[in-house]
């Protein structure tokens, strides 16, 4: 009998988790490690003074993505999880006072589009009609499928020009509404995924259209609530995690992989290794130098990064009913801000924020009478030469007065606890390139194929996962991510050869 290929999984984020539990369940013996002292990558949780704060993803959608995980294992996962709708899906400030509340209702959004400018009305149905278009394209047919060679981007090359996706989002919705503040309502969404709306191809106005299909949701708990019932759906089938094991090397031989070695010169052999650590730095500080052809330290260099964020977690201990679920508070500034950020790179005095307050939809996330926050600010990513250890405290202070202008006053009189994040935290803690919060971005041409392989095409045996691949960033994204992987992987024969299932084609 032949025993199960081992599998070693380095970084235990979103990606990797749904990854190690797809192989898991193939029955494959995988062992999940990850550098940090617990899962989640950057849905990590910070506990603070009762408070359980959900380090990054807090918009969950596409719920389906994380059912099938447990219907893998034979299980229901409203079983483990609950996921709370929220609404609605976000509260839009703008600077001037107006707020848009933006749902999933077709009628209530006609309503708010017509308070702004009652002649958009037509053109933002249209829109959305289009952006069904290309969710059809994008992410149904394309969104959980390889794009390994040239040919399989050739293919959809005719679609991708009919559904013009060499428009950026924002030209694309300016198409269909002509006054500003819609054009910015109906744009914002690449930005969730580290991608400016002026530069990110159209086909990103996919989500406006996946939000609305399968809703906006929050687990009971917090995103760590997920976090943990895969770790525990993982664990009962039969997988090993190994928290604070930190990969140096993969181990190649003969142009294969087999293995990785570990902080404290451990190794761990495998026949097949998914990484989930941001892709660029999985090429540049963990695959030998002399197994990458393509990518070279000076590529990885070429490439355009996601903007880096700054987070500020907070607990009041007074609550702010009137506060919204998820709030986007948007600066005076839209494009001169977004260019700033993603195009010059300097760290702007002005911002625009997104608000996080949970506790609105599940009060378990704070103790009684007190409230949990989180807000973030993009910024520039590490180019900006900014130092953060010596900015990061003021600019907080900044972001609270802003705060308590807007939108909770009191702030800083009612702080029970508040601790925050810069770029420096995604270099260092997460191992990412020039400290991304969303690795590469979305443009174009580093889309598809243009995008990180799910299988790599320097070392055999090894895959890839996790925001830089196909199809990007964001858990839809990254979950389907590993949907590719196992897709890729599904006819391991045990040495590790692998069969690419929708070719047909050998490629080990
Ligand atoms: C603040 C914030 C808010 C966000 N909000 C949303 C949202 O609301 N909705 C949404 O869908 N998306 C959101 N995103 C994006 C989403 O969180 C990410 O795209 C996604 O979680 C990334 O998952 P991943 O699989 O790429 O892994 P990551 O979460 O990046 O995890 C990778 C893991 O690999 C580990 N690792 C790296 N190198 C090594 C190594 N050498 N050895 C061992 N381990 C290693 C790291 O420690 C990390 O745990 C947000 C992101 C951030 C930062």
């Amino acid at each position: 009998m032949k025993s199960a290929p081992k599998v070693v999984v380095i970084g235990a984020g979103f990606g990797g988790l749904a990854a190690a539990i797809r192989l898991q369940a193939r029955g494959f013996a995988v062992t999940l490690i990850d550098k940090r002292d617990a899962p989640g990558g950057r849905a990590y949780v910070y506990r603070d003074a009762g408070f359980a704060f959900d380090g990054g993803p807090t918009v969950v959608t596409a719920p389906f993505l994380l059912e099938e995980l447990f219907a893998l294992a034979g299980k229901k996962m409203e079983e483990h999880l609950t996921l709370l709708p929220v609404d609605p899906f976000y509260r839009i400030r703008f600077h001037d006072g107006r707020v848009f509340d933006y749902t999933g209702d077709a009628d209530r959004m006609a309503v708010e589009v017509a308070k702004f400018s009652p002649g958009d009305v037509d053109g933002y149905r249209r829109f959305v009609a289009e952006s069904q278009k290309i969710f059809a394209v994008g992410f149904e047919e394309l969104g959980d499928v390889p794009f390994s060679r040239a040919r399989d981007m050739l293919k959809i090359v005719p679609k991708m020009i009919k559904l013009r996706s060499h428009l950026s989002v924002w030209r694309l919705v300016c198409k269909y509404v002509k006054d500003d503040a819609l054009r910015v309502v109906l744009s914002f969404h690449p930005l969730l995924v580290g991608g400016n709306p002026f530069t990110t191809t159209s086909i990103y106005a996919l989500i406006a259209f996946l939000e609305r299909k399968w809703g906006v949701w929050f687990a009971k708990g917090g995103t760590g609530a997920i976090v943990q019932a895969l770790i525990d759906l993982f664990i009962s089938l039969g997988g090993t995690l190994e928290t604070s094991t930190e990969a140096e090397e993969l181990l190649v031989e003969g142009g294969r992989v087999a293995g990785v070695r570990v902080k404290g010169g451990r190794t761990l052999p495998a026949t097949i290794v998914v990484a989930n650590g941001d892709a660029p730095a999985i090429y540049r500080r963990l695959v030998p130098a002399a197994s990458r052809k393509k990518y070279t330290d000076s590529r990885l260099d070429r490439l355009q990064y996601s903007m880096s964020l700054f987070v500020s977690y907070f607990g009041t201990k007074k609550t702010y009913p009137d506060i919204a679920h998820h709030t986007i508070l948007l600066g005076p500034r839209y494009r001169e801000l977004l260019d700033d950020i993603f195009e010059k790179k300097v760290l702007a005095s002005d911002f625009s924020l997104y608000l996080h307050a949970p506790t609105r939809t599940d009060p378990s996330v704070a103790p009684p009478g007190h409230e949990n926050f989180y807000v973030l600010s993009p910024v520039p990513h590490l180019d900006s030469g900014t130092d953060w250890a010596a900015e990061g405290e003021a600019y907080q202070q900044k972001l609270f007065e802003s705060l308590e202008k807007s939108c909770i006053p009191g702030l800083r009189e009612n702080l029970v606890t508040s601790r925050f994040i810069t770029p420096r935290h995604f270099a260092d803690d997460l191992n990412s390139e020039k400290g991304a919060a969303f690795s590469i971005q979305p443009v174009l041409m580093q889309s598809a194929y243009f995008r990180f392989h799910n299988r790599s095409e320097e070392v055999d045996g090894l895959y890839l996962v996790g925001a830089g691949t196909h199809p990007g960033a964001g858990l839809p994204g990254v979950l389907s991510s590993a949907k590719v992987v196992d897709r890729l992987i599904a006819d391991v024969d045990g040495t590790g050869n692998t069969r690419d299932p929708i070719a047909g084609s050998h490629a080990g």
